[in-house]
């Protein structure tokens, strides 16, 4: 279903007006990013309504509206469509059934489709492909036949699932084919990609929000850093990436999201490879690596550092309201607070980390906190580079974080 504009604020006629019936958006998942929606949302006027099967979560906390239901459960969904004007999504592996329901009824983006390629490694690889971006090279998994078929070229190499890994989880390192068969038994023989071990430089990844008359606009790419499978640090500033890339990985973006017809925020992931490598030499220096049909953690220094954020964006896609490039006012540097920092029970320094000039900090209103754990993030905005990563390395310091 296509979209007419959905303005913010009362609904109605100027004689109804202040009746009470606010315009309504809803998020299937009641996670942080869904959380980091709502507060879009309703900064622009809108109420907001979360679907999500917890009692407690971060976004169900913030919201006018918390359905607590299955994301399959038809009630639910009904409730959800009759409070929503239109229905957008926070994590990608809401059932894409869910969202086939959803979209007969109500404007809802990203859509099934889009959502269904990216929970799935062997189809997001195949789109990739289809757009001419390159891949590592990989070999599908799904029988006996295929794991005995594997190139020897592809070891050393990644076994990941098809579906459902994320932060690392469902992944496992193979250097030979007796690894390679036993780590697939370990992974209970389900659908897999091996993908071949690149030599990365970095990593980095291009958030691009696109919007129901196919307009799009885009992010600067930003440079990750990731810890045990996790997304520990993001620096956001121009010369954060070898220049001729940054081009590459947009329009590689935007064909990713062109090419899907994709309407919403969507983050893709890249790797650098190392420039004198082999495998830059065949392959070129940058690899697609995944994408994210949705905000992403590599984003949220936009909350801070861009005069329209990723959720600000994602709200913009949803209701038709235009699309504009957004603008860095400041060079940024973001690290996320996992649950580590928790672990002895102790709340971290923050009234020192908030001495810091330029800080700023989300925490999600997660009750507990446990190893690995998005719990938050900090930003650090500033006047220049230097001033940014000193004060960033300054809270690394006080919360114990490893240096970048
Ligand atoms: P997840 O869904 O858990 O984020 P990814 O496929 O992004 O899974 O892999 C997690 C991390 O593992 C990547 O960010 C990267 O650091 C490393 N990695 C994944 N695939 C490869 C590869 N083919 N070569 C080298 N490193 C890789
Ligand atoms: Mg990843």
């Amino acid at each position: 279903m296509s979209v007419k504009t959905i303005l913010p604020g009362t609904t109605g006629t100027a004689a109804t007006a202040g009746s009470g019936q606010q315009t309504t958006l809803g998020v299937m998942g009641g996670g942080q990013l869904g959380r980091m929606f709502v507060q879009a949302a309703q900064a622009m006027g809108y109420f907001t309504a979360v679907l999500d099967p917890d009692v407690i979560s971060p976004a169900g906390l913030v919201s006018h509206y918390h359905i607590q239901s299955d994301y399959l459960d038809q009630q639910g969904l009904a409730q959800l469509m009759q409070r929503c004007a239109a229905i957008t999504t926070e994590f990608e592996n809401v059932p894409a059934p869910a969202l086939v329901t959803l979209g007969a009824h109500r404007p809802v983006a990203p859509g099934a489709e889009a959502v269904g390629i990216a929970q799935d490694r062997i189809k997001e690889k195949a789109h990739f492909v289809r757009c001419g971006v390159p891949v590592a090279p990989y070999a599908v998994i799904e029988s006996a036949a295929q794991l005995a078929a594997v190139a020897d070229d592809l070891l050393p190499g990644i076994l990941k699932t098809a579906r459902l890994g994320y932060d690392g989880k469902g992944q496992l390192r193979v250097s030979s084919r007796a690894e390679l068969a036993a780590a697939w038994d370990e992974l209970k023989n389900v659908a897999c990609v091996l993908e071949k071990m690149l030599p990365l430089q970095a990593e980095c990844s291009v958030i691009v929000a696109r919007g129901w008359d196919g307009s799009c606009v885009n992010f600067a790419p930003q440079l990750n850093l990731h810890r045990d499978g996790i997304l520990a640090v993001t620096q956001a500033y121009e010369g954060n990436m070898p220049s001729a890339l940054v081009q590459q990985a947009v329009e590689a973006t935007k064909s990713i999201a062109n090419e899907l017809r994709y309407v919403g925020v969507l983050c893709v992931e890249f790797f650098l490879l190392q420039d004198d490598s082999k495998a830059a030499q065949t392959l070129g220096s940058l690899i697609v690596n995944e994408m994210a049909p949705r905000p992403h953690n590599s984003g949220h220094y936009t909350l801070d550092a861009c005069d329209l954020s990723q959720f600000d964006l994602q709200v913009r896609t949803l209701t038709g309201l235009p699309l504009l490039q957004p603008r860095q006012h400041s060079p940024a540097i973001m690290l996320n607070l996992l649950g580590d920092l928790w672990i002895d029970g102790a709340s971290p320094p923050w009234d020192q980390v908030l001495a810091l000039p330029g800080a700023h900090l989300h925490l999600y209103g997660k009750l507990k906190a446990s190893k690995g754990r998005k719990m938050g993030h900090l930003t650090f905005t500033g006047a220049t580079v230097a001033e940014v990563r000193a004060t960033a390395l300054a809270a690394a310091r006080l919360l114990g974080i490893e240096a970048f």
